[in-house]
């Protein structure tokens, strides 16, 4: 029997890569698919892939993709996107969304104890006890999609079989450095959009795209990597290696040290999510390491790029903090995209809203919710404020 996947976000990057892998096998099959506002290419998705049913998240887009397509449902609006999860019979739901909007989706497929593949980190970093804990409660799997987690989680799924988990001491994030890596902070200054989109190994969305020059990813992904593996932050380091040829490695209390190579090509990680426990052929170059040469690695410079080291404190102050550097973040992000903030202003963004609304207790998810909509508010405000 086939595996029925819906698939969030499937006019993005992550997406588009998905829906490769699934047309690749013959034991996937796409029960839903969903975009924010691009619904003429999701239309042609679901009339590619024969699926049922579609959200868009856009209320007023979606009214025109009903009146498109009526070979299916269209459901529109957030609602419509959690109705989307509640109402496919899915297996297994692959979140793909950018930001903190993935949240509700992801706390929709655990409330439900549906196995949840996951790219949208950001659900994690905002929320990240809340979450395990709800898939705790209801049995439901997270497999991690993003590249670094998918090795770790691979890595770590072998020692279990054999010595159980005492036996790992770090988990070792690798970052690629971004296209900015080895610069100074004056020669930061004034970098435009474009230089910043262009990523040295990876392609991938905007936003991710940019978190990745400025090494907010990293520390996103540190944050995912913790509340993933149940890690403490003093054991989860962050080494630069910008071939990308390792994804990320364990080391152990004898000495050893376990990796995972390979080139880089998110449909690697998603296939594992999509088949796991099964493994399937993917069509990726060989890695032939005499090709590739000599592989490099140094450590983060954290005066050029602050976000890792405000990404940590943020973790450790615990709270909304982690959900308030998030939501900041995506607001700075996308002001410098759209040319309103430099490059620099957006460490300076995310340290002021921090400073500013500090950490809370989080009680419920609303608590979150909340504090995601004040932590906007707040980092609009001084993306005016560094403009000027
Ligand atoms: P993209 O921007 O390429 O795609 C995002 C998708 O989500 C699109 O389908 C978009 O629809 C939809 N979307 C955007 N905003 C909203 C919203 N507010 N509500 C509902 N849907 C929305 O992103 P990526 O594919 O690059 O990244 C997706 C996630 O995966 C991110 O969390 C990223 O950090 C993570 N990730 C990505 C990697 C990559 O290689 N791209 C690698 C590792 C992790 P529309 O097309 O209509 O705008
Ligand atoms: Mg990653």
């Amino acid at each position: 029997m086939s595996r029925r996947i819906l698939l969030l976000g499937s006019t993005g990057s992550i997406g588009t890569q998905a829906l490769d892998v699934i047309s690749r096998s013959d034991d996937l099959e796409v029960v839903g698919l969903s975009a924010q506002s691009n619904w003429e290419a999701l239309v042609a998705q679901a009339v590619e892939h024969q699926v049922p049913r579609i959200a868009v998240t856009d209320e007023d887009l979606g009214a025109l993709a009903a009146e498109a397509w009526t070979d299916g449902e269209v459901l529109r609006g957030p609602e419509g996107l959690v109705r989307l999860v509640l109402e496919s019979g899915a297996d297994l739901v692959l979140n793909a969304l950018v930001g903190s909007a993935g949240l509700g989706p992801t706390v929709a497929t655990l409330g439900e104890g549906i196995d949840l593949a996951l790219a949208n980190k950001e659900s994690l970093v905002v929320g990240g006890e809340l979450v395990m804990a709800l898939a705790e409660a209801t049995g439901a799997s997270i497999l991690p999609v993003d590249s670094e987690h998918s090795a770790i989680h691979q890595l770590i799924h072998g020692e279990q079989a054999t010595g159980g988990l005492a036996s790992i001491e770090k988990l070792v994030l690798t970052a690629s450095g971004g296209p900015f890596r080895g610069r100074t902070r004056s020669e930061l200054e004034g970098v435009s959009v474009e230089q910043a989109l262009k990523h040295p190994t990876w392609a991938m969305g905007g936003k991710i795209t940019i978190d990745s020059a400025t090494l907010m990813n990293k520390g996103l992904e540190v944050i995912e990597a913790h509340h993933l593996f149940g890690t403490p932050y003093e054991r989860i380091d962050v080494v630069v290696h910008p071939q990308s040829i390792v994804h990320s490695l364990i080391t152990l209390v004898d000495g050893a040290a376990l990796a995972h190579l390979g080139h880089p090509d998110m449909r690697v990680p998603i296939a594992y999510a999509l088949h796991h426990p099964q493994r399937t052929e993917v069509p990726v170059k060989p890695l032939d390491l005499a090709e590739v040469g000599s592989l490099t690695f140094e450590p983060v410079d954290t005066d050029s790029f602050p976000c890792l080291r405000l990404s940590r404190e943020a973790a450790i102050a615990g709270g909304t903090a982690p959900c308030v550097l998030n939501a900041a973040n995506e607001v700075a992000v996308h002001a410098f995209l759209e040319g309103r903030l430099p490059f620099l202003g957006i460490p300076e963004v995310i340290d002021g809203a921090l400073q500013e609304l500090g950490s809370q207790p989080i009680r419920a998810f609303e608590t979150l919710y909340d504090a995601d909509r004040e932590a906007r508010e707040v980092a609009s405000g001084l993306v005016s404020t560094v403009t000027a």
